[in-house]
This record gives structure tokens, sequence and C-alpha cells, in this order.
């Protein structure tokens, strides 16, 4: 029998504001938040408090859409506050394959890390959503009050629909029960320790690793599709750092769009640019036009974001400029190409 919807009567244990337990602590933008946890110092912006413990969960220790192990990991953890970053990832192709998979995984983690905390008195919960949430056919800049306004693009609507329940379900635990849950929108990440699988990634890797392999074999650097359509990209040492802020700091249940401004979009072009001159790569480009160009653009506004951190006197905080944080994940890239184990896969 499935264990997916048997909840237990009783609240799973009380918990210690102190711990922060992290889901998808091994993924791309959980990694950033470990580095940059253990790099910054003690109380600072965006360092541990004192006396704060943080757990990073991956996959292997537990499976979060099955709700029995999701409830004993916190019961072992008892966290205080939780970032919830686990989820079923992937590149525009992979989501075209694979709808199915996008919607159940993550309807499943998802349920089972929100019911989760609130058995447990949770007392912030911050969640993950995307841009491709948003509607396909909707006034620009996308803004946060226009998740709920139409259909996603077609073209990952699985994904899209499951991670816009999150907000939903943040509305539904805090109206019936004042849970303090809320989620962000980042767009498209990218940086060290990525997924670089050839097929599933996102643009940035996915071109990274052609590129490298391009070089090596001196073969022509194919890029999918026209290369025309236009995409803002948020380096995941920087999202590290607003997720900080967002769990210090933001006290909304409704979300927040983290971004950079509207005027730093760039285009897939100018993305293959980058990462060959980053690479050293001098032979020839193609765009394969008969690969899918995805949506041509979707920006978003961060005047929430901007607004809300002058507000709270973070002041502090800049985004990395495109062109270093590229270079800066070639380098990892260059640097871990044997011994990193999801670059491993990435033959796939
Ligand atoms: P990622 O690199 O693919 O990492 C996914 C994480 O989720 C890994 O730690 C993985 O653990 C964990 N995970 C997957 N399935 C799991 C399961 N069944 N049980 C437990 N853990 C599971 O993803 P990411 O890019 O860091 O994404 C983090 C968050 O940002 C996600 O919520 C994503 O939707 C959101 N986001 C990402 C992007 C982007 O461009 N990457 C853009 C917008 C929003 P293992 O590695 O151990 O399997
Ligand atoms: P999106 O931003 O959610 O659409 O996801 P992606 O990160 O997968 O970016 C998709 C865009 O990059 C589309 O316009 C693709 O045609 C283009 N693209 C070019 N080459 C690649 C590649 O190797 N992998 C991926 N995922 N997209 C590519």
């Amino acid at each position: 029998m499935s264990t997916i919807n048997q909840l237990p009567p009783t609240p799973v244990s009380a918990t210690s504001d102190n711990v922060v337990l992290v889901t998808g602590g091994s993924g791309l933008v959980g990694s950033a938040l470990q580095h940059l946890i253990f790099s910054e110092p003690i109380g600072s912006s965006y360092g541990r408090k004192e006396g704060e413990e943080w757990v990073f969960l991956s996959s292997p220790e537990c499976d979060l859409r099955n709700i029995t192990q999701t409830q004993e990991v916190f019961r072992k953890y008892k966290p205080g506050k939780v970032i919830h970053l686990a989820a079923k990832v992937g590149g525009l192709f992979a989501n075209m394959s694979s709808q199915h998979t996008f919607l159940r995984d993550n309807l499943l983690m998802n349920d089972s890390v929100l019911q989760a905390s609130h058995e447990s008195k949770v007392n912030k919960l911050v969640s993950c959503l995307s841009t491709c949430v948003f509607p396909d056919q909707v006034t620009y800049p996308l803004t946060e009050e226009k998740i709920h306004l139409g259909p996603p693009h077609s073209s990952n609507f699985g994904y899209s629909h499951a991670k816009r329940l999150i907000d939903i379900q943040n509305h539904a635990y805090h109206d019936q029960f004042g849970d303090q849950y809320t989620s962000v929108i980042p767009t498209n990440v990218f940086g060290p320790g990525d997924n670089y699988d050839l097929k599933d990634a996102h643009v940035i890797p996915g071109l990274i690793h052609k590129c490298y392999l391009a070089k090596q074999n001196e073969t022509p650097f194919v890029v999918s599709g026209s290369g025309k359509p236009l995409r803002q990209f948020i380096y995941s040492r920087d999202l590290a750092k607003l997720f900080i802020w967002v769990l210090r700091e933001y006290k909304e249940i409704d979300p927040i769009i983290l971004s950079v401004g509207e005027e730093d979009e760039v285009s897939i072009r100018e993305v293959a640019d980058a990462i060959i001159e980053s690479m050293g790569f001098t032979g020839p480009v193609e765009y394969d036009t008969s690969k899918a160009d995805g949506q041509y653009r979707k920006p978003a506004s961060n005047a929430k974001l901007t607004r809300l951190m002058r507000e709270s006197g973070s002041e502090d905080f800049h985004f990395t400029p495109f062109k270093i944080a590229l270079k800066e994940s070639v380098d990892w890239f260059l640097e871990n190409y044997q011994s990193a184990a999801r670059i491993g896969m990435a033959g796939s």
C-alpha cells in the first residue's frame, strides 16, 4: 500500500528555532548556500547566526516524495526554519520530454515538505518557484501578482503547475493555521556545481559542456534553437545571499521575484559567445534551428525586491556582472570536470 497519504494523527515533534533545514542541499542552489553559510563570518549579513545549525539534505538521506521518510527527517532534525529547494529540475528539453514526472515528483515533494513542516510547527518556510510559473500570455514585465492569470507556456506545463501550487498551499496553510510559509521566484540560475547533462541541463551548463567537448574533439559548437530568445540569468552565489535575506527579512506569504533588472536580459547567442570567450574556443559555431526555442522572453521585474531590500537596509547586496559570474562558472567546470559526480553522468 502507498504511504503517500498516511499522515500520523499527532504532530511530529517540537522544533528548535536554531536549526535551519535546507532540502535539495546538494543541488546547484543548495551547494551555493552551503558555500555561503560556511564561508561568511558568523553573525555577518549572509552568514550563520551565533548558535545556528544548518542541515543540508540530499535525496539519499530522504526521498521527499515519500511523506513517511520526510516526517522521519523532520523528527530527526526538528528544524525551526526550512528552505525548500528540492525539486525535479531540468532545462527546456527535459521538461518537454517528461511533463508527468516533473508534475508528480514536484507535487509529492512539495506536499510532503509543507505538511511535515506544518506538523512539526516550523516557524518559517521558504520554497522556490520559477519564472516559468507565469502565464504565457501576459503583459510584461512579470510581477508577483500575475502568477495565476492564465495557463503557463506549454513547454513545461507539468513543472510550472506543480510550482504554482506551492503559492496556493502557502496561502491555505496561512489562512487556516497561520503558518508563515512563503516562496521566491528566481530566474534562470547558473553557477558552480550545476547539472551539466547534455540533454537535460539548463542552457548555460548544457552549453558549457557542449563547448568543452567541441574544443576537445575539434568539432563545431552546436547551440540549440535560433539563439534569439532572451533570458535573465542569476548567479547561484548571488541567489544564495538573497535566500538568506528572504529567510531573515521577508515577511509576506506572497512570493517575491529574485532577479537582475529587466535591462539585463541576455540573448542565447550572447550566452554562447560569452562561453566561447571564457572557454577559449576558436572553432565553428552552428545554430540548430530544428530544436525548440521555448518562450521567446519572460522579463521579470525586481522592483519589489529592490524596494524591500532598500527598506530593510540591505544595500550592500550587488549582483555579480554576468560575464564575471559566467567565467567563474566555466572555470569551476574546467577545474572539476574529472571529479564532479554530476558531470560523470553528463554524457547520458
Ligand atoms: P538541482 O541542482 O537539480 O538540485 C535538485 C536538488 O533536489 C538536489 O539536491 C536533489 O538531491 C534534490 N532532490 C531531487 N529529487 C529529490 C527527492 N525525490 N527527494 C529529495 N531530494 C530530491 O536544482 P537547483 O537548480 O539547485 O534548483 C533548486 C530550486 O530552485 C528548485 O526548487 C528549482 O525548481 C528552483 N529553480 C531552479 C532554477 C534553475 O535554473 N536551476 C530556476 C528557477 C528555480 P540529489 O542531488 O541528492 O538527488
Ligand atoms: P528556460 O529558460 O526555462 O526556457 O530553460 P533553458 O535553460 O533550458 O533555456 C532554454 C533556451 O536555451 C531555449 O531558447 C533553447 O533553445 C536555448 N538553448 C540553446 N542551447 C541549449 C542547450 O544546449 N540546452 C538547453 N537546455 N537550452 C538550449
